[in-house]
């Protein structure tokens, strides 16, 4: 993926693009790994993820995923800072 490829509106996690937040994707098979059907919100700030063991403290969504903000590179940005766990 390149800076230059156009993104309509969000940008579904794949298999190219997996979640930068569990790492999993649509496409995975359930045993395989954790399934996200989240995305990237269309300014890049923020990935939605699905998966509730790494969503700390965070809302969930009407969508049932969790907003994650993302670091200026799109990487996760640590935000677990309870009990002094990073996950
Ligand atoms: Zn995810």
């Amino acid at each position: 993926m390149t800076a230059s490829t156009v993104v309509e509106s969000v940008q579904w996690w794949s298999l190219d693009q997996p979640c930068p937040i569990c790492g999993g994707h649509p496409f995975l098979r359930r045993k395989s790994g954790v399934r996200c059907h989240g995305f990237r919100s269309a300014d890049g700030r923020f990935a939605r993820c699905a998966g509730e063991e790494r969503a700390g403290m965070l809302m969930i969504g009407a969508d049932r995923l969790f907003g994650h903000k993302l670091g200026d590179g799109g990487e996760r940005v640590v935000e677990l800072r309870w009990k002094g766990r990073v996950a």
